[in-house]
């Protein structure tokens, strides 16, 4: 029997700049808001991250974004084949994937939908949101402040810690290997919580390596770097114990996936 049949994995994800290419926070306000990127550059200091999306999004409806245009501006994220074909082969071998994001639940799952890919996920841990009556999106913090701060030291948002929400999964069953992914400085708190046989795929050049590399006696799980979503398929395909194609080798970086539901709205 293959060993990768026998082992039993938990992958989770950070969701923007890892399984997407781009910020859908970015992407959404500077899609259809115009001079309100300007805006979320200037408040990004000075207003809490979930706060300003919430704001951002109130701003936008009364401009007339409908649910509708959102849903559309969403759906034409970049997703690579690369990406995609990695998440799949992961289930197809047994691993339990998750999504750990300060993005928000209808951000991602309208993304997640319009790939169809979202049943690929057994949980997905990310800031709320809904729509009002007035058909607003409403985006709360994933840890509100109707509760005590989560009081975590590392740099992790006061909204959410991530390593907070990974050791539940991780405490959740008995796993063989847990493997993270991302990118940034808030993804270094659950890179912290692994142990030596799991492993953190840090996305290369950016602040979570940054951090490593700043407190590297923190991380006890093996540490490898990729710098795009090809790189990524193919250090996931080699501690699955995929045998990589040879035709593989010549795709370029990444290559952008059509979402179906994009095409079919197209038609
Ligand atoms: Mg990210
Ligand atoms: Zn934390």
């Amino acid at each position: 029997m293959p060993s990768s049949t026998i082992t039993k994995r938990l992958v989770v994800f950070d969701f923007d700049w890892t399984l997407i290419e781009a910020d859908s926070d970015y992407w959404v306000v500077e899609k259809l808001g115009g001079d309100l990127a300007q805006a979320q550059q200037d408040l990004v200091q000075e207003v809490q991250w979930t706060d300003l999306q919430d704001q951002l999004l109130r701003e936008l409806h009364s401009r007339g974004i409908t649910r509708q245009d959102l849903e559309k501006t969403l759906r034409k994220i970049p997703f690579t084949i690369e990406m995609i074909t990695a998440l799949r082969m992961m289930k197809s071998q047994g691993a339990e994937l998750c999504i750990l994001s300060d993005a928000n639940t209808f951000y991602i799952d309208t993304i997640l939908k319009a790939y169809e890919i979202d049943q690929l996920f057994t949980k997905v841990i990310t800031n709320p949101a809904h729509f009002d009556d007035r058909g607003r999106l409403r985006i709360e913090r994933f840890h509100g402040l109707d509760k005590d701060p989560h009081g975590c030291p590392m740099p992790c948002h006061e909204n959410l810690c991530k390593g907070r929400e990974l050791q539940k999964l991780i405490d959740s069953q008995l796993w063989d290997q847990v493997i993270y992914m991302g990118d940034s400085t808030n993804d270094f708190c659950p890179s912290t919580r692994l142990h030596s046989k799991d492993v953190v795929l840090a996305r290369a050049n950016l602040l979570l390596e940054k951090e490593i590399k700043q407190h590297p006696e923190m991380v006890k799980a093996e540490v490898l770097y990729w710098s795009n979503p090809k790189s990524a398929l193919q250090i996931i395909q080699s501690i699955f114990g995929i045998v990589v194609s040879r035709t593989t080798t010549s795709l370029p970086s990444a290559t952008q996936a059509k979402p179906q539901a994009y095409l079919t709205s197209a038609l």
